[in-house]
């Protein structure tokens, strides 16, 4: 780990003892004998760690760390305070102006290195979501400028590991102060029992535990998928000090040694609990802007911006799938007219509608976008002309033959759909050609009287070619391909969303709120069209199907 640590001491000799013993665990170190210079290269150099001296003369460390962390471009670098004073009240006020630890000197070697690599892996994690904030924000959305310190440390909700009931109880008196809802527990089994039915803001763990070692907990809750970003506050004498530096290695954030001060206590709970709420802040923020940039907020399909990039991942693909990508474009027949008929809510109504069934029709993995207005475009991976048509038959059918349900005095209308497709092949096609291929075939379908479904180079698709489930599924396994969900039984992971989750606020904004489109997931994660892809989409030599057409 190559983390870059800045140390500031106004005794050089301090300065230098500490550079030696860092560089030697190949830290990268940058120094400061003064608050000022401190400062200035805390904002230039963005070190990934401060090690602070308190004492100096003119600028002391509660101060440079205050304003380190009063900077929005220092407030995410961890600092540890480092003083020969050992006053509890100096602690405190060091983590109350924001330092994530407090050492005293002369320092233990193996609570340093320990504390400076368990700070700089969390600052690592930290900092990945603060880079998606950035993209985030190239969407122009998120809030920017916020940091741990501005989160609020009260009501958190605390599982205290400890067999001593005296020592529980100091700790639940002393959060009483924050309002923290407090779970004491005797023993690690039992804290995992509780932690699964509970989404904590802290564990902390007694190391001093007479049946069983707290470590093993530690490690446990590190490993386990529900409490992996937990914070862990270790509770231990100064002789664990070797235990401690093994618990900050395994992922446990902090520690507290005994005597409990009850001070410090409560401001290091603070911390850590401020700490994960800016995190989670951070993530649901981004997730949440994401889902606006990204996605319809009508029908909670992807939008034409991530249609584009997407689709151009999946083009780029084909040269190494060596498989066809159908494209479809499907635009609803006279939608205007029913919008100035029976107004726009009506209107949406069908959208939405239309959406799900869509979606629904068609396989996890393949991508279904709204373009604009009633035109959506569907991109199926891993396909065939033949089989493609089909699916293309079966969408069309779905629309026209089965009416949509509206707040009309009828209460049903019936809709039909056009549908433009192209099958694409060459890997070097740009995304706007490939999607004009089947507009252009959609402008035909158009023009020859709706309701049908037109292919580049294959023309319109006969009805009378229409094939039932079983003569379809048959055809995709001559073909090597996946065939879409059966008319008959729609898949129900894409089951249509219910008019609670409809009427939700929230769901309206998150991509795969879509209850209708589990295939999309996040959209900037791995979708389950890259999943599938690894794990079953190698090209197979032998299938002379790959790139033949149908005659
Ligand atoms: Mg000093």
């Amino acid at each position: 780990m190559s983390a870059r640590v800045l140390v500031v001491d106004d005794i050089l000799p301090n300065v230098k003892l500490l550079e030696a013993k860092l560089s030697s665990e190949y830290f990268d170190v940058l120094t400061a004998t003064n608050g000022p210079d401190a400062l200035e290269i805390a904002e230039r150099d963005a070190p990934d760690i401060v090690l602070l001296d308190v004492m100096m003369p003119g600028m002391d460390g509660f101060e440079v760390c205050e304003r380190l962390k009063n900077n929005a471009k220092t407030a995410h670098i961890p600092v540890v305070m480092v003083t020969a004073l050992t006053d509890a009240t100096d602690r405190v006020r060091g983590l109350e102006s924001g330092a994530d630890d407090f050492l005293s000197k002369p320092l233990n070697d193996t609570a340093l290195m320990a504390r400076v690599r368990s700070l700089v892996r969390l600052k690592m994690t930290v900092d990945e979501w603060r880079i998606r904030e950035t993209t985030a924000n190239q969407f122009g959305i998120m809030d920017t400028g916020s940091n741990a310190m501005m989160e609020s440390a009260a009501e958190a909700k605390v599982l205290i590991v400890e067999d001593k009931t005296f020592e529980s109880d100091k700790f639940i008196e002393t959060l009483d102060r924050d309002n923290d809802m407090v779970m004491p527990v005797l023993s690690g089994e039992q804290a995992i029992i509780l932690s699964q039915e509970h989404e904590f803001d802290l564990i902390t763990v007694s190391l001093n535990m007479e049946q069983e070692d707290g470590l093993r907990l530690v490690s446990h809750l590190r490993s386990n998928e529900r409490t992996r970003s937990v914070p862990i506050l270790m509770v231990g004498m100064e002789e664990d000090m070797k235990r401690i530096a093994q618990g900050l290695e395994i992922g446990a954030h902090d520690y507290i040694l005994r005597p409990v001060d009850r001070n410090e206590l409560l401001a290091r709970v603070r911390t850590q609990v401020r700490r994960k709420r800016y995190q989670e802040r951070l993530r649901s923020n981004y997730e949440h802007s994401l889902n606006m940039a990204l996605t319809d907020s009508l029908t909670g399909l992807f939008n034409r911006r991530y249609l584009n990039v997407h689709f151009g991942r999946i083009l780029a693909n084909i040269a190494e799938s060596r498989k066809p990508i159908g494209v479809l474009m499907l635009d609803i027949d006279n939608f205007k007219i029913v919008n100035d008929t029976y107004g726009h809510n009506v209107g949406d109504e069908i959208l939405k509608q239309f959406a799900d069934r869509i979606v629904q029709r068609l396989r996890s993995f393949d991508l279904v976008a709204r373009q604009g207005g009633e035109e959506f475009v569907a991109i199926l991976p891993d396909i065939n002309p033949k089989v493609a048509m089909q699916v293309s038959e079966r969408l069309r059918k779905s629309i026209g033959e089965e009416p949509f349900k509206v707040s009309t005095d009828e209460g049903l209308l019936t809709c039909t759909v056009s549908i433009g497709g192209a099958i694409i092949d060459d890997p070097n096609i740009a995304v706007e050609e490939a999607l004009k291929k089947a507009d252009d075939c959609l402008y035909e379908a158009k023009e020859g009287g709706r309701n049908q479904s037109i292919f580049a180079g294959y023309g319109r698709v006969k009805p009378e070619m229409y094939m039932n489930d079983e003569q379809l599924e048959e055809l995709a396994e001559a073909e090597g391909v996946i065939p879409p969900p059966p008319m008959d039984k729609p898949s129900d992971v894409s089951a249509p969303k219910s008019p609670a989750e409809e009427s939700s606020a929230d769901q309206s904004v998150r991509p795969q709120a879509q209850d209708s489109s589990s295939q999309q997931s996040s959209p900037l994660g791995s979708t389950q069209q890259d999943q599938d892809r690894s794990a079953d989409a190698a090209p197979d030599p032998q299938d002379p199907h790959h790139f033949s057409m149908p005659e």
